[in-house]
């Protein structure tokens, strides 16, 4: 099972730290004997009911206004319009007096109007309109715009532009990757401002997908984490284990497969702690905290896909990171703040 390339760089830089967020859905409550106020759906869990929290994970916590009823046919054009530049996994940006900003540009910035618009929806007093563009070279790119890895970025951006740009660089990844039709090989036409493309011969409307992968933080009965070097990791990097959902299946039982499968053991106890999308090119890491069973015994690993294991205390783990024996995921990614929400605290980067 790939875990996701296995790439450690699949951190998101960080704003600043936010309140953690409850959960979306509040527990179901028992119905008072006597009327009980009204409480809306989402309202903080009262005292002592020990609700889950969600991690504060950096890209949890984006959003903007995709106005999606406003999806017309074409991408919209007037005075308010602005253009968010992407390619590939870069997107175009500015420094400003705050820090980075998304570069919005006035006018189309497409060398060619036969690629895609998406209307990506609103930002203050501007409708947004997302161009991806191919790979900048020296005759066709503007020397003035600024391209930049969104994942190195998108967390100096507010998270309205993060939300922005990582919906623009997945969009564009969509678009780029589908170009016929699936069912017929048919070439594709745009339509809803960029959200569908449909078969020019069968007619089939086709959507952007999200593929769900989990990513787990598992202690065990004595309260240590298992943290796990991937094999294709480089150098003392470690993390916790993640994998992609399967058909089929529940995100609690891709959490389940992938510890069994990756280091040998059984899981209890999952219960959802967040979520963060991740579209390079198209996924959303949904994060998980998780008990080993008990009796599960020792580890045992997959070994072309782990090349190490082990459970950590919190006394072990920071001298080895200071000594930098181990190194760990970036401080703003989701896996660091599973590790972190195991810690208790703000763990030292010792990258
Ligand atoms: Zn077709």
């Amino acid at each position: 099972m790939p875990t996701h390339s296995g790439d450690p760089s699949r951190t998101t830089p960080a704003p600043a730290a936010a309140p953690v967020s409850q959960p979306a859905a509040a527990p179901v409550s028992e119905p008072a004997a006597a009327p009980a106020p009204v409480s809306s759906a989402g309202a903080p869990s009262p005292e002592g009911a020990a609700a889950p929290q969600c991690l504060a994970a950096p890209l949890a916590r984006i959003g903007f206004d995709r106005d999606g009823l406003h999806r017309e046919d074409l991408a919209p054009s007037g005075d308010d319009v602005r253009y968010v530049v992407s390619s590939g996994a870069s997107i175009s940006v500015a420094d400003g007096p705050d820090g980075v900003r998304l570069a919005l540009e006035v006018t189309d910035p497409r060398p060619d109007p036969s690629h895609p618009l998406v209307y990506l929806g609103r930002l203050g007093e501007h409708r947004v309109v997302a161009a991806d563009v191919p790979e900048p070279s020296a005759e066709l790119d503007d020397p003035g715009r600024d391209l930049r890895e969104l994942r190195r970025v998108a967390a100096q951006l507010s998270h309205e532009e993060a939300g922005i740009a990582l919906t623009a660089v997945g969009m564009g990844a969509w678009h780029r990757a589908h170009r016929h039709c699936p069912q017929c090989g048919g070439a594709l036409a745009p339509e809803s401002a960029g959200w569908v493309l449909r078969c020019r011969e069968d007619a089939t409307p086709h959507f952007p997908r999200t593929d769900p992968a989990v990513i787990m933080a598992v202690r065990d009965a004595d309260d240590r984490l298992l943290l796990a070097r991937n094999a294709s990791f480089r150098g003392r990097f470690h993390s916790v284990l993640a994998g992609f959902v399967e058909p089929g299946e529940t995100l609690e039982g891709a959490v389940a497969r992938e510890v069994r499968e990756e280091v040998g053991i059984d899981v209890e106890q999952v219960e959802y702690a967040g979520s963060q999308p991740w579209p390079f090119p198209r996924s959303l890491m949904l994060a998980f905290r998780a008990r080993a069973a008990s009796g599960s015994g020792a580890l045992a690993l997959q070994e072309e896909e782990i090349a190490e294991a082990a459970w950590w205390t919190r006394e072990d783990l920071v001298p080895a990171l200071a000594a930098g024996r181990i190194a760990l995921p970036g401080p703003e990614s989701i896996a660091r703040a599973l590790i972190e929400d195991w810690y208790g605290g703000a763990l030292p980067d010792a990258r």
